[in-house]
């Protein structure tokens, strides 16, 4: 069973990772997919071609989700392309770990800006469409280190725990116009962004800790996006679902 047939969904920072996984999942069940990168063109045009291999119509745009304006410009040009906006993955994300000793102002505010900006960057327009339409559903990818914190990553732990608060406001601002707004808190995922905490006697410390005893695939995160994002949901708003392996417990 198709769960998104003809739906219009966004997801940012699909070029690599999980939300290349999330984009390819949504259009295997029906969407349509506008979706943003950074820096990875050639991975972006590759991601369109699997994309319209599945059946969807889909483009991708080169744009900032740190940078207001190009946020306006992206979903002003889906809106003009695709018509609405039915699905929005606020995905995009980075980590620029370092104890608070050393950590920059420079890098405290790019993490900031990229991760949890973004966030009210993307959501501020897409909302436009959704109350036209009165039906949305927004999902915004936090993490469970914005749950439980961990040394060295203070700015990644503060932006996604801003995205918690984020996303519970926005429930309560906009259930009644039906738009549902939903975070999901991955644990360790294995992508580019993970790629260090595999090898050596670190790999199996993190491994200890997680009582399904490994990393998750972004897949599965895919899997969380999809049910989110459908009406498999349809009275689920302003929660946080951990996709962890237990690591919360
Ligand atoms: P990733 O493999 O490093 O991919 C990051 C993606 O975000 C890329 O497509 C990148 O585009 C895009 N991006 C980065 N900065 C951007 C910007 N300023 N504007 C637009 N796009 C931007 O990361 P991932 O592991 O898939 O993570 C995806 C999300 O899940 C992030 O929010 C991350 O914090 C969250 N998360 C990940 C894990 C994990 O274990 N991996 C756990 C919890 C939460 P380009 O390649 O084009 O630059």
């Amino acid at each position: 069973m198709k769960l998104l047939e003809n739906k219009i969904a966004i997801v940012t920072g699909a070029s690599r990772g999980i939300g290349e996984a999330i984009a390819l999942k949504l259009a295997e069940h029906g969407a349509n997919i506008a979706f943003t990168y950074l820096s990875s063109e050639e991975r972006a045009k590759a991601l369109e071609e699997k994309l319209s291999r599945l059946g969807a119509k889909t483009r991708s745009y080169r744009s900032n989700a740190a940078v207001y304006a190009e946020c306006e410009a992206f979903v002003n040009a889906v809106t003009k392309e695709f018509g609405t906006v039915d699905i929005c993955i606020n995905n995009a994300g980075i980590s620029k770990d370092n104890l608070l000793l050393r950590l920059t102002p420079e890098q405290w505010d790019e993490v900031m800006a990229i991760n949890l900006k973004s966030v009210y960057n993307i959501t501020k327009q897409v909302i436009r469409p959704m109350m036209k339409a009165k039906n949305g559903s927004i999902v915004n990818m936090s993490s469970i280190i914005g749950i439980k914190g961990n040394a060295g990553q203070s700015s990644y732990a503060a932006s996604k725990a801003g995205i918690i608060g984020f996303t519970k406001s926005i429930a309560q601002e906009l259930g009644s116009r039906n738009i549902r707004c939903n975070a999901i808190a991955p644990g360790f995922i294995e992508t580019d962004m993970t790629h260090y905490l595999k090898e050596g006697d670190a790999s199996k410390s993190f491994l200890e800790k997680i009582p399904l005893g490994r990393f998750g695939s972004a897949e599965e995160i895919a899997n969380t996006a999809l049910f989110l994002a459908s009406d498999m949901s349809s009275y689920i708003t302003g929660q946080v679902i951990s996709a962890c392996g237990g690591l919360n417990i």
